[in-house]
């Protein structure tokens, strides 16, 4: 039966298009009618599953681009990791995504599993056999030896090794391939966070999609080589931080993409790292978007303290930024969807793409908070919560 979801308010698209008394009738999972809420009844079949929201706010569902389901959040995830066996870390896999999708977020990227979990659970959730958002899945990430997340299996040494492991993760099925581009927080003993850990030419081989990168010298290396988008991106370099704004400028020429992966724990992050140092780092991502990069929301979910289920918390990193309400919503719907490749897909309320949607109480193109009082969140057309 087709369902017809009403709110006082709803978002079909980005810079404030907003319908006052709208209606959105999904059908088989895909939108079918959007328009003003009289309009859309007058139109739908007379018998229509209803839900009506007269205080809420209907926007499309949420986008996380950066989500690593097979860790779990707590205090050592590598160690949970390597000590769990592949079915205990799937039942993981498959409650985190839950939390996801009941904050609002009904398409994730994941950034790197173990064994093809991720891209199981992917499969498993498109066939209805498990609930969960959209997945976009990395499959294994292309790592150094001894490098960044080697524990999940990506480690090759040189040009053959390297194109070999991204043939394997396409044959799996893998959505995007993840390389880590420099050496990273999580991984002990590991390469430090400024160095590369590939050449240009081997990064050139593997750069399919989303490249990790931290150091100036890797950011350097992955934008010549073609990424389509740069994870975390804190010009950290050896000695500070080094950003450069010629480089800057060929990330926002290429339309290159930059998630900075801000944890729903960044303000105790920086704490932590020390908070000048932090700001000086977060004052990286802020130039960036002011000389027209593209910045993509993701939470890190699955690092230490970045949980699955605090999403807000993350999109405050924007408002932090000198973003607001309106374009912060903006960047976690269609922005994020258009980035991933998804535009056509998800990431509005238009008729012919996915019903991916969430109902609010309040305004949050207004006020953000109202994205912590979800009501309902629908899915590829079902609905949860
Ligand atoms: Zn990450």
């Amino acid at each position: 039966m087709d369902t017809l979801i009403s709110a006082r308010r709803v978002v079909i698209g980005p810079h404030g298009q907003v319908l006052a008394d709208g209606a959105v009738l999904v059908r088989n999972g895909v939108i079918a009618d959007t328009g003003p809420r009289h309009e859309v009844e007058s139109r739908a079949p007379a018998r229509t599953l209803r839900h009506d929201y007269p205080d809420g706010t209907l926007l499309p569902g949420l986008v996380d681009a950066h989500v690593h389901l097979v860790l779990d959040a707590g205090p050592d995830p590598v160690a949970a990791l390597r000590e769990a066996d592949d079915a205990t870390v799937a039942k993981g896999i498959a409650e985190r995504a839950l939390g996801l999708l009941n904050a609002g977020v009904t398409t994730v990227r994941d950034l790197g599993d173990r064994n093809g979990l991720v891209t199981e659970f992917r499969d498993a959730v498109r066939a209805g056999r498990l609930p969960g958002p959209r997945v976009l899945a990395a499959g294994t990430p292309v790592t150094g030896p001894g490098g960044h997340c080697w524990f999940l299996g990506g480690e090759v040494s040189g040009e053959d090794a390297a194109r070999a492991l991204v043939r394997r993760n396409v044959e799996r099925g893998t959505d995007l391939i993840k390389v880590m581009a420099t050496g990273g927080g999580i991984t002990k003993g590991g390469p430090p966070i400024w160095a590369p850990q590939f050449t240009a030419e081997e990064l050139r081989i593997i750069v399919q999609e989303a490249a990790h990168a931290h150091g100036t010298a890797g950011i350097v290396a992955a934008v010549e080589a073609g990424v389509s988008t740069i994870e975390h991106c804190t010009w950290i370099d050896q000695d500070g931080f080094r950003l450069l704004d010629d480089v800057v400028d060929e990330i926002a020429a290429r339309g290159i993409g930059v998630c900075p992966a801000a944890s729903p724990d960044w303000r105790g992050f920086a704490e932590r790292f020390g908070r000048e140092r932090a700001e000086e780092m977060f004052g990286g991502i802020r130039r960036m978007r002011e000389r027209g990069v593209r910045l993509l929301t993701g939470t890190d979910a699955g690092v230490s303290r970045a949980v699955f289920d605090d999403f807000v918390s993350s999109l405050e990193f924007f408002a932090h930024l000198g973003c607001t309400s309106q374009e912060i919503v903006d960047l976690a719907t269609c922005e994020a969807a258009e980035a991933l490749g998804l535009g056509k897909v998800t990431g509005r309320l238009l008729p012919g793409l996915r019903a991916d949607l969430l109902v609010v109480e309040g305004n949050p193109l207004s006020d953000l908070q109202a994205l912590r009082r979800v009501r309902l969140v629908m899915a590829d057309g079902l609905v949860y919560a």
